[in-house]
């Protein structure tokens, strides 16, 4: 089947689709990168040849300034060390941060990111560098320096600036240290207004909303924003961090009466664009609610082992039909194999079962979580990506079939070696757009 006329094709000896490996595809592309035709490969001459094409995974959720804070932030000085101890770690890093230095960060992160397979990245850009609550100029070049470090990656963005305004629950003021982060309201929507202006002329770029958390927006912001989404691109994704942190779920209890995803359920109308990012402490009527209105959760697996958080009931909440997607969140990890195999081995380690997530065996437990991971990330995103079907972008990660892992095995054990054991090492091609932007050797 075939829409326009590709402008690229790629052969692929395996190939990931919806519903599962097929052997000998070939895809055309056309110019704006998208996937035009899928058919069997006859050996016609192509563009490019792939051994294992998978779609490339969907990062819902990452800070790039805190990939500075990997490797600085692992000696404990208190026993109870937790969360809130390296937010202020993470704090005196922001300070400094400048737009030259989100670029450089973002720029290398993203090259990173893309190394390792993530080929959609979702920014929830807090660092505003923010002088004071009306410094829509700075704000400004901050978040314009992510896009910069995406055009110059070849990653796709998600570019999600953040609405923060205060310190917690009753409106306490935000503390010295967290005043790079505050924007009034209107200034806000004005830095909302100009970047999906200019993201118009940036063919990886899309804008998105995010209010940082309950304890950092009010009511009448919140109001305020999704009222700006409403009338200026409704059904736009969301993204907000929630119920990370038992401390965070008390204090909104002791502020509001309600637990914090309980809070969002009954003061707005929360749809299917929306993405909860970490969602560690939800109650099982929280998540009730967030299956049937079909909310993605953005788990965000080794920064939540990183922070202690707690652990997602993931294999339950999938077995009613959850949705998830995958963040790397302060960046400690850039490996979307790593954090599929650490959801995984959580499940199993809860569970005391290898099969935690009940799958059927028709395919792998990596193939599986991969492809949901997928799924969410895409309806997480409100782009077409995560799928290797006609419409949907042409980004691709190919594994290779000549590594010693991989010799001698199927498409769907490759991609097992991958997630449990090779990462990176399997990667060969990496295509955004269906452009190589990546090229390890073989
Ligand atoms: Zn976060």
């Amino acid at each position: 089947m075939t829409l326009s006329r590709p402008v690229t094709t790629i052969g692929t000896n395996w190939a990931l689709l919806p519903d599962g490996w097929h052997q000998r595809v070939e895809i055309g592309i056309d110019e704006t990168g998208s996937i035009c035709s899928l058919g069997p490969w006859t050996d016609a001459q192509v563009t490019h040849t792939l051994n294992v094409a998978i779609p490339g995974m969907i990062n819902i959720h990452s800070h790039a300034f805190q990939r500075k804070l990997v490797g600085r932030t692992q000696r404990f000085t208190k026993s109870d060390d937790d969360f809130w101890s390296w937010r202020s770690g993470m704090y005196k890093d922001v300070a400094e941060l400048t737009p030259t230095g989100q670029f450089e960060c973002a720029n290398a992160l993203y090259h990173e990111l893309l190394e390792n397979g993530y080929t959609t990245v979702a920014e929830f850009q807090y660092a505003h560098g923010a002088e004071d609550r009306e410094d829509l100029e700075t704000a400004t070049y901050m978040s314009e320096a992510l896009m910069r470090a995406s055009r110059s990656s070849g990653i796709r963005m998600l570019l999600l600036p953040v609405l923060y305004q205060q310190a917690g629950f009753g409106d306490r003021p935000a503390s010295l240290d967290q005043r790079p982060f505050v924007l009034d309201t209107s200034v806000y929507l004005e830095l909302m207004d100009h970047l999906m202006d200019v993201s118009r002329s940036e063919p990886l770029v899309t804008v998105g909303y995010a209010p940082h958390s309950l304890r950092a927006v009010g009511y009448d912001a919140l109001s305020d924003l999704l009222d700006h989404r409403e009338s200026k691109a409704p059904g736009s994704p969301l993204h907000i961090h929630v119920s990370e942190q038992v401390r965070e779920v008390t204090e909104c209890m002791l502020g509001t009466g309600m637990r914090p995803i309980e809070w969002l359920f009954r003061n707005f109308n929360v749809d299917s664009n929306w993405c909860m990012i970490h969602s560690t402490h939800a109650s099982k009527a929280e998540l009730d609610s967030i299956i049937q209105s079909g909310v993605t959760v953005g788990l965000c697996p080794t920064t939540e082992g990183d922070l202690g958080d707690g652990a997602f009931p993931l294999a339950d909440f999938v077995g009613k039909g959850g949705n998830f997607a995958i963040g790397t969140d302060s960046n400690v990890c850039v490996s979307p194999a790593e954090e599929i195999r650490f959801i995984d081995y959580q499940a199993r380690i809860l569970s005391r079962k290898r099969n935690a997530f009940k799958f059927d065996g028709s395919l792998s437990a990596a193939t599986r979580l991969y492809q949901k991971a997928l799924e969410g990330g895409r309806a997480a995103t409100g782009v077409r990506v995560g799928r290797i079907e006609i419409g949907s972008q042409a980004d691709f990660v190919e594994l290779l079939e000549d590594h010693p892992l991989s010799q001698n095995r199927s498409a769907d054990e490759i991609l097992s070696a991958y997630v449990y054991s090779a990462g990176r090492d399997l990667i060969g091609k990496v295509l955004v757009s269906g452009k190589p932007v990546v090229e390890h050797k073989s």
